[in-house]
């Protein structure tokens, strides 16, 4: 007690943070997912991590801050968010036998200024009343007129329906892509709003039948009083790309280039990437880990297994702004 107020004392007087054992998040993710990770992280080591959550503007503030920014890692999920972030040139590459140990060459940079620490697909969510196994094994199934008025979305401006445009044209090009976007949006059943967990709720008061959503919000649903009625009428469906998987993005950190507390910085990202780190992210947030060593929590298994889309991370990021564009000229969401 008195070191720590010492030590506080100290790191105030010489305007630094030198002295405490600490390491500083900038995280576009919210607080309940990554917060009982630190907890467990600060527990071991003794390294206090602050984060600050932002919902926009990180760039621009880690260039605005420069070499004085107080940020040590940068968290968010979405691989064009992650390389939109590497390429405005606030990252620097971290040199660690470690992560490149752990974490697999497709889940991180080649040149070492990303990691993806989970993985997450974006699926189906069909009601179990109104939809049969197998009436829906494809993302092209979609545009199918036989959903006509049956299905849910959020915006199709929101970073998880751009990146799942985005594949689909890394599959099948410019062309099939506005056509399959088009056959979407004529299915639907009202026009995209709310969150993932909202069209689960619209599927459960029978406004629609099947939705989009990523699969780690079957697990938060379940686990919260009111939701847990939508997820029980609900079950995870897994289509895939004709000719591939089924469509997945990650969650990533990276070291900001001021880092002051680098050391501990990547004490924290290699926690993250550890088995111990990949098994508190599958069991607390129901994603999937990484770490081929490292299974899913029982609950996300008991979804049933998929077949990965391999597209490459790299150009799935590359794919957004053709993919954004694209929505905004079929005006998905009006
Ligand atoms: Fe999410």
């Amino acid at each position: 007690m008195r070191l720590t107020a010492l030590s506080a004392l100290a790191a105030s007087l010489l305007g630094s943070t030198a002295l405490a054992q600490e390491v500083n998040v900038y995280s576009y993710r919210q607080p309940e997912l990554i917060e009982p990770i630190f907890d467990v992280f600060t527990e071991e080591t003794g390294i206090a991590v602050n984060v600050a959550f932002l919902n926009k503007g990180m760039v621009e503030r880690l260039q605005a801050e420069g070499d004085r920014s107080p940020a040590d890692l940068v968290f968010t999920v979405d691989i064009a968010r992650l390389a939109e972030i590497v390429e405005a040139g606030v990252i620097q590459p971290v040199e660690s036998e470690v992560l490149t140990a752990d974490i697999p060459a497709e889940f991180r940079d080649p040149e070492n200024r990303w990691f993806a620490v989970t993985s997450r697909a974006r699926v189906v969510y069909a009601s179990k009343e109104r939809v049969a196994d197998g009436d829906i094994t494809t993302y092209e199934d979609l545009a199918d007129p036989k959903w006509k008025g049956r299905i849910c979305t959020r915006s199709g401006t929101h970073e998880y329906n751009v990146a799942l445009a985005g594949a689909y044209m890394l599959h099948h090009g410019e062309e099939a892509t506005r056509d399959w976007l088009e056959g979407l949006k004529a299915n639907l059943a009202r026009k995209p709003q709310g969150n993932d967990r909202a069209q689960v709720k619209a599927i459960w008061s029978g406004e629609c039948d099947i939705s989009l959503g990523n699969t780690y919000y079957m697990g938060q649903m379940v686990a919260d009083p009111e939701q847990k009625e939508w997820a029980d009428s609900v079950r995870l469906l897994f289509p895939v790309f004709e000719g591939g998987g089924s469509h997945v993005n990650i969650s990533g950190i990276a070291l900001t280039k001021a880092a002051p507390n680098k050391e501990n910085a990547i004490k924290l990202m290699e926690f993250l990437a550890s088995p111990e780190g990949q098994q508190l992210y599958a069991e607390l947030n129901n994603e999937y880990p990484i770490s081929p060593d490292t299974p899913p929590s029982d609950l996300v298994a008991s979804w049933g297994s998929f077949e990965p889309d391999e597209l490459q991370l790299m150009d799935l990021a590359k794919s957004r702004p053709p993919a954004l564009r694209m929505i905004e000229e079929v005006d998905f969401d009006g």
